[in-house]
């Protein structure tokens, strides 16, 4: 992949390149991370993640490609600044505002531009809503298309084989085994993201939240329960 770098003669395809080649460092650093902190059946890890991280970061800033602050930049943007909160500030709208809940299904891109939630990786969200009858769940079953505005980067387990190919044929089975078990009367219903199209869950409302404050609900939305993987923390 960077051996093709002295081939490219338009300003245009280098710079996807570079994109490409620092989307997949960034993951590397990430999931590099995740695995440190979240051992999960789902991880895909490639082998010594460290050592790839280290060997693209040092052949891309050498050939000039990559400015390492501005790298670190991008880092601290998608793990402190952009994340699940982001998801989980919708969902609690959607929750306490019926008006709003109903917009964001019908057409989440203008509020969720009004919100700020907007950019790389999440051109055209939408919404679904997990009730008794249905729960939605979300693969890519191609790559690993991701809400990036509202939850921040993928976790590793959902770009591995396992999560893409298994999610579709038993999407119960996998529930199970992140611990969600269903009704047999609700459906599952799962949805394959595509660069053109991204989803946001709206979990099911728990009860009991009536005049609870934005803060505190946001707190029970986790970023799994946003892709259909969990469920929100009770009450
Ligand atoms: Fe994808």
């Amino acid at each position: 992949m960077l051996a093709t770098y002295s081939s490219f003669s338009t300003g245009a395809s280098a710079a996807l390149n570079v994109w490409t080649n620092t989307r997949v460092l960034i993951n590397y650093m990430i999931m590099a991370h995740d695995q440190e902190h979240n051992e999960h059946p789902y991880n895909d890890l490639p082998s010594e993640p460290a050592l790839r991280v280290k060997a693209l970061e040092t052949i891309l800033t050498r050939k000039g490609l990559i400015d390492p602050s501005a790298l670190d930049k991008i880092i601290d943007t998608y793990q402190n600044k952009i994340g699940p909160r982001n998801g989980a500030h919708v969902v609690a709208k959607a929750w306490s505002d019926s008006n709003f809940r109903a917009a964001l299904l019908d057409d989440a891109n203008p509020l969720l531009a009004k919100l700020g939630y907007y950019g790389r990786q999440g051109e055209h969200i939408v919404a679904v809503e997990n009730t008794d009858e249905i729960h939605n769940m979300v693969v890519c079953t191609l790559c690993s298309c991701y809400p990036w505005p509202l939850l921040g980067i993928p976790p590793s387990w959902y770009k591995s084989d396992a999560y893409r190919s298994r999610t579709v044929r038993e999407p119960r089975k996998v529930l199970s085994e992140f611990g969600v078990r269903l009704p047999e009367y609700t459906t599952v219903r799962v949805w394959d993201s595509t660069a053109e199209i991204r989803y946001l869950v709206i979990p099911k409302c728990p009860t009991g939240i009536d005049g609870m404050a934005e803060e505190a609900l946001i707190k029970l939305i986790t970023r799994d329960s946003m892709i259909g993987c969990g469920l929100v923390k009770s009450l």
